[in-house]
Order: C-alpha cells, then sequence, then structure tokens
C-alpha cells in the first residue's frame, strides 16, 4: 500500500470545541444571563426553547426532560400499559430504546432491520404484534426516518401507540404517499429526542425532550417529568424528577439558530462521500430512502466481512482517519438482556450489520481537504 500524505489537519470525529467557539459570544451571553436570573430549574429558558423547537418542528408540543433515555421511559410512563405489555422495537439500536420498556416491567419484543437503511423492518413489525403488544418503538437510525407511513397504518390497525425515537433525527422530514410531509418525531403518538452533547442538536451536558400533538397528552407528560405533580405538592401521578436544566436550555436555544446550517453541511458531506464511494465494490454508502430526508448523525458504510471492517478501521486510525463502530453487539447479544431468551442467528441483519457498519466522520466542520484526504485514503485502501 502506498504510504499517505499527512491528514491537511488533524482529523476529528466530532469537533465541539470549534464548533462553539465560532458561537462563544452568543454561548456566553446565555451563561451569563442564566446566572443573573438564577433561575436554574424550570427557568424561563425552558419554556422558551420548548416553544422555539416547537415551531421549528412545525407546531408540535414539546415536552423537555432531562436526556433521552428518560423521555423514552416517560413515553411508554405516559401510555399507563399494563405489565408484561410487550413493547416492539428494533434489535440494531441504541441500548435505551431496550432499556426504558425492561425497566418499566414491559417486555422488549425484537425484531430485525433493513439492511439498505439500517431501520425496523415493517413487515417484522407486524408479524410480531400480539394481543399482548402495547406500542411499537421505532427508531430513526443514523439520521434518517424508518418507514413512517407503513408503521402508522400497522399501529392504527392494531390499535397500539407509535413511538418515534428521534433521538439521531432531528430536523429529518418524511413524505406520505399523499404529499404531506411531517418533521421526524411529529408523526407517531409520541415522539422522543436527546440533547447528548455529540448529537445534531448537543447540549453542554445532557438533555431530552418529548414531542406530541396532543395537548393533553403533553400536559401528562410533563406531569410525570415533574414527580407526577399536577400542581405543587399535588401529585396526581407517580413520576420522575427529570427535568432539563435552565442552563441547557438557555444554551440549546442558541445551538437551535445553528441547527440548520449544521444539517446542511454535514448534507454537503454526506453527498461527495456518496460520489466518491458509491463505485468501490465491497463497500456499501448508506441506503436513501427516497420518502425521507437524512440528517447524518452519522455517515455509516457497511463491508461484508467484520474482519474485512476491522481491518480497515485500523488502516483509517494509521492515516490519522478517526471512526467509530455504532453498533457492534445488537442489543439481544447483551448480557443485561439474555433474560429475554433471544439466541445468535436470530437477527441476522442486525448480527451482520454489527460486524460489517463503519462510521466515517461527518461533523459539520469537516473542511474539503479533510473529506478528499479520507476517501483518498479509503480508495487507497480498496487500490482505486
Ligand atoms: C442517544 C440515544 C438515546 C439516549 O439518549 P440519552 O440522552 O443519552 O439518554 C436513545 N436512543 C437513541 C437511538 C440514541 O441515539
Amino acid at each position: 500500500m502506498s504510504i499517505l500524505p499527512a491528514p491537511p489537519a488533524p482529523i476529528h470525529f466530532l469537533d465541539l470545541r470549534a464548533e462553539h467557539t465560532l458561537i462563544q459570544e452568543e454561548l456566553d451571553a446565555a451563561v451569563r444571563a442564566t446566572l443573573a436570573e438564577a433561575a436554574f430549574i424550570q427557568g424561563p429558558a425552558v419554556g422558551q426553547f420548548a416553544e422555539e423547537l416547537g415551531s421549528y418542528l412545525g407546531g408540535t408540543h414539546v415536552v423537555p426532560c432531562a436526556n433521552g433515555t428518560d423521555a423514552l421511559t416517560l413515553a411508554l410512563m405516559s401510555l399507563q400499559l399494563p405489565p408484561g405489555a410487550e413493547v416492539i422495537l428494533p434489535a440494531f439500536t441504541y441500548v435505551a430504546t431496550l432499556e426504558a420498556a425492561a425497566l418499566l416491567g414491559l417486555r422488549p419484543v425484537l425484531v430485525d432491520v433493513r439492511p439498505d437503511t439500517f431501520n425496523i423492518e415493517v413487515a417484522a413489525v407486524e408479524a410480531a404484534i400480539t394481543p399482548r403488544t402495547g406500542a411499537i418503538i421505532a427508531v430513526h437510525l443514523f439520521g434518517q426516518c424508518a418507514d413512517l407511513e407503513a408503521l402508522l397504518a400497522v399501529a392504527a390497525q392494531h390499535s397500539v401507540a407509535l413511538i418515534e425515537d428521534n433521538a439521531q433525527a432531528i430536523g429529518a422530514t418524511f413524505q406520505f404517499s399523499s404529499g404531506e410531509t411531517a418533521f421526524a418525531g411529529t408523526v407517531g403518538e409520541i415522539g422522543t429526542t436527546s440533547f447528548f452533547p455529540s448529537k445534531n442538536l448537543g447540549a453542554m451536558g445532557d438533555g431530552g425532550a418529548l414531542f406530541t400533538r396532543d395537548p393533553a397528552r403533553a400536559t401528562l407528560l410533563r406531569q410525570l417529568a415533574n414527580h407526577g405533580q399536577s400542581q405543587k405538592y399535588h401529585h396526581q401521578h407517580i413520576g420522575l424528577n427529570s427535568r432539563l436544566d435552565t442552563l441547557q436550555a438557555a444554551l440549546l436555544r442558541v445551538k437551535l439558530q445553528h441547527l440548520p446550517a449544521a444539517t446542511a453541511a454535514r448534507q454537503a458531506v454526506a453527498a461527495r462521500y456518496d460520489a466518491a464511494l458509491a463505485s468501490i465494490p465491497n463497500l456499501f454508502i448508506p441506503g436513501r430512502d427516497a420518502r425521507s430526508s437524512h440528517v447524518f448523525h452519522q455517515y455509516t458504510v457497511t463491508l461484508t466481512e467484520a474482519d474485512q471492517r476491522d481491518e480497515l478501521r485500523h488502516f483509517l486510525q494509521r492515516c490519522g482517519v478517526p471512526t467509530m463502530v455504532y453498533y457492534y453487539l445488537p442489543v439481544h447479544a447483551q448480557p443485561a438482556y439474555a433474560y429475554l431468551g433471544y439466541q445468535a442467528g436470530q437477527f441476522p441483519v442486525a448480527e451482520q450489520l454489527g460486524g460489517g457498519v463503519l462510521s466515517l466522520p461527518i461533523h459539520p466542520l469537516l473542511t474539503v481537504a479533510q473529506q478528499d484526504y479520507i476517501i483518498e485514503c479509503l480508495c487507497t485502501y480498496f487500490g482505486r
């Protein structure tokens, strides 16, 4: 293999420090105003952020909470399902999707995903429905919507709730066959998201939110996230202490202003990767669903052999190109979930993806020279 030149500038998988430096004054002002006001819990910025995010997402109710995992927990709590009710979700996702259901004494029922989009296979969802099914959780993995039209139809047909785990696809849109479009997270009964710092809309700590178009459900979720109280010291439900800090809300108000530009920057990187990598045999670029926009939380390529993926990963590392693997182990193979009784081989696509996926750097500040270098490294590896 030929020796590659050094990268034009050190390449980071994610460069939050640089992103924040660009908007330092706005962030500083938000912090100063929050300190001056000293309303650290449920301060005005929390409501203002919820309003602004709600209108960005086409006018949905937004209920902020402490993190994306709590958002999933709160969503399921609000459905008031009987103990042991089944919750259908994809085998290829971050563990939090499953954890929320398991913690509430519900039964996670896993189904396989599609090899092209990595999103839940709707035919498998339909096959998994039983009289005990209480909810379906669709995950819009890596920034692209699952098949919301088909999922909505299945959920409606069987009278089960559709929850959208939208931690990775904030701002993505889905076009229905009617021609109508909707933002990811606003289609199902409830949407959830995370403001974990590395997410497309990230805070400077933990944060999360729920979306719903139903004002009564928004009120219930708001109560559940605040000790189940309907008014101060009056507790209508058993709830959680799961609030978004005022400081995080103030910082997120600033970050939200810059989200559309950051998303466009991610999409531009993806388009260059697509064009340069599409013709490499044995390497599959991320599949697109024509009905969904893609906000590229991750740009994830797939190799057919795990050994090859790990070898490529090491090669890129030697070139100074950091990569990540989301996710090595499908959730059914995690020791904590052995009690569900799933066997190796039961979700072949999720398992194959665990061995073959590789996420390339795609943050909004990746320069064209850095993109070219990453592409050159990949072409060199594949002898192109
Ligand atoms: C990040 C993430 C979560 C959890 O969010 P936290 O804020 O870290 O609790 C849940 N689901 C998916 C798909 C995620 O990517």
